[in-house]
């Protein structure tokens, strides 16, 4: 069945309250990347656009003491809407009370009013209380007392049980994704519960542990995995390979071989890597075929791997991409990434969807995003996603 969405309301005169992802990185009051206020936009615009007075809620960073409060206040992002959206919006320094009760009631249609931080509520008076992170039942009540409507366009939060999107939905008859979360819904959602193949992934990164969950759901659901990034050398190790200084997690060695096993040949390794004699941009590299020579770390998968890659990736409908393939941040090695997204670029029949985290960080820095299908704004939540889990964030929005 499919979830409800924001264009299934009717808006008009409407209190919505919107639970939006303005989790931004931010400096002594100074945004530093825009990105999640921006790819909010479609949706609060088109609450006001039509008639919905939109009453906005998100968590910005983690509250751990009344010290944590006054660098997160939702204030300077309050503002930076204002100037995205072309028009005021409210800003109220408050989570609960007469003030933030006053203000909404004085709202007209198409009116923007942002409250403070959610994660305000995680300390009260200097105690540790986490009404917010632990979903308290009495909070995620109040909150959706305020309006008459809930929208949820927060994915980055959607593998969280909290109380500004699972607590609110539960107190509200229907819940509706969002233009964003709608999207996330379609292109991961979608990938994991009904794949057009060939369906190729590729998952690299720095970690087989941070990515265990993947591997396993997308070795079931895929026809080929790629494997890039650090990881590829426990998989080395465990095939018995020389791995030089590179990264490789001990611990894991068995279970790359128990993977292996299951895999059989849908499994695509890389075949030469780019190695250096340190962790530098600037040490000496070089390309080698298979083993890794003592002395050296292999940072970057070669130019074989990429035409190994993109003959697997070539004929694919469907292709999921996450994490790296080198050490994407260091010039030198960031070769081997940028070849495979603007190659998937190149894919006009497969839906390219790329998910999330440092992948989503990549694509953006290397300039090849724009020509994929969807880059996810999530990254822990689109890893549990990929992983096959249910999503407490999703699972709360009402089916059609
Ligand atoms: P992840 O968050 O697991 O997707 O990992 C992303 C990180 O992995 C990036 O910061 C990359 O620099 C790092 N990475 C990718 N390939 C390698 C590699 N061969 N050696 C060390 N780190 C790597």
């Amino acid at each position: 069945m499919a979830k409800l969405t924001v264009s299934d309301l009717d808006l008009k005169s409407k209190k919505v309250l919107m639970r939006v992802d303005f989790n931004v990185p931010i400096k002594d009051g100074v945004i530093g990347n825009d990105n999640r206020i921006v790819a909010a936009l479609p949706t609060i615009q088109y609450v006001i656009d039509h008639g919905g007075k939109a009453i906005l809620l998100s968590h910005l960073g983690r509250i751990k003491s009344e010290d944590d409060k006054p660098g997160l206040s939702m204030r300077p992002v309050a503002e930076r809407l204002s100037n995205l959206l072309n028009k005021p919006v409210t800003f109220v320094p408050a989570t609960e009370g007469s003030q933030l009760e006053d203000a909404i009631n004085k709202m007209n249609d198409g009116d923007v009013l942002v409250m403070e931080n959610t994660r305000y509520e995680d300390v009260k008076n200097g105690e540790q209380v986490k009404r917010e992170s632990k979903n308290d039942p009495a909070l995620g009540k109040y909150w959706a007392s305020l309006g008459d409507l809930f929208i949820n366009d927060a994915f980055g939060t959607a593998h969280r049980q909290h109380a500004s999107n699972v607590g609110i939905a539960s107190n509200m008859p229907q819940t509706a994704a969002g233009f964003l979360m709608e999207k996330e819904i379609k292109f991961i959602g979608g990938a994991v519960s009904h794949p057009a193949h060939p369906f190729v992934a590729i998952l690299g990164g720095a970690k087989v542990s941070d990515k265990i969950g993947v591997i396993d759901n997308l070795l079931d659901k895929a026809d080929k995995v790629i494997i890039g990034g650090g990881m590829t050398y426990t998989f080395y190790a465990a095939k018995g390979m020389k791995i030089g200084n590179s990264l490789v997690e001990k611990d894991k060695i068995d279970l790359a071989k128990e993977i292996m096993d299951k895999a059989g040949d849908k499994l695509v390794l890389p075949i030469d890597s780019v190695v250096a004699e340190k962790f530098d941009n600037d040490a000496a590299h070089k390309t080698v075929d298979g083993d890794i020579p003592d002395g050296y770390m292999a940072l970057d998968i070669g130019p074989k791997s990429v035409a190994l890659f993109e003959d697997v990736l070539k004929d694919a409908k469907l292709v999921v991409w996450n994490g790296p393939m080198g050490v994407f941040e260091m010039s030198n090695y960031a070769e081997g990434t940028l070849e495979i997204g603007k190659f998937l670029g190149t894919l006009s029949d497969a839906t390219t969807i790329v998910g999330g985290g440092d992948s989503t960080a990549a694509v953006q820095q290397l300039g090849v995003g724009d020509k994929l299908t969807h880059i996810s704004t999530g990254g822990g939540a689109s890893l549990e996603y990929l992983e096959g889990k249910t999503l407490p964030g999703i699972a709360a929005i009402s089916e059609k």
